[in-house]
């Protein structure tokens, strides 16, 4: 099978895809696919690069799509900064022009509760990307059996 190419990819697809960290992911729409990359125990979305992007950072190649996100449903990693106590969005200020050093405030300008600033994953994608995931792992795991039960029988 060939790797699809950029220009034939749909905004929102969900594709099988080989990349770094994952195996089905949502097409940004320019140069990226947004799938569940599992790190220890944290499951999160990440974006891998189609390799047609850059030879650098380029770790995806996608073969076919088999879903579409819903209108409605955003194609983001993660929600905007919020305070994580009281929920209103968060940014962050330098102390001082050109320092690494900061806080993070309310939009009011008040500094953010004591739980301090939070991003999260945007939950709507990760929960239509996850049944896709899930039936992939599970495809794979089937064409690996199917592979080991060969080689018993031709040896
Ligand atoms: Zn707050």
């Amino acid at each position: 099978m060939d790797m699809l190419k950029m220009d034939a990819l749909e905004e929102g697809g969900i594709y099988r895809i080989t990349a770094r960290n994952f195996f089905v992911g949502a097409w940004n729409g320019t140069n990226g696919f947004i799938g569940i990359r599992q790190k220890f125990s944290d499951r999160y979305l990440f974006t891998e690069y189609h390799h047609d992007y850059s030879p650098h950072v380029g770790t995806a190649r996608p073969w076919e799509k088999v879903g579409q996100v819903p209108e409605g449903v955003e194609l983001i990693e993660r929600t905007p900064t919020e305070c994580s106590d009281c929920g209103r969005p968060a940014h962050f200020e330098r102390d001082d022009p050109g320092s690494p050093r900061g806080h993070w405030f309310h939009a009011d300008g008040s500094p953010v509760c004591e739980g301090g600033a939070v991003t999260l994953t945007y939950q709507p994608l990760f929960d239509v990307l996850e049944p896709y995931r899930k039936a992939e792992d599970e495809r794979w795991i089937e064409e690996e059996n199917a592979r080991k039960s060969n080689k018993e029988g031709s040896s």
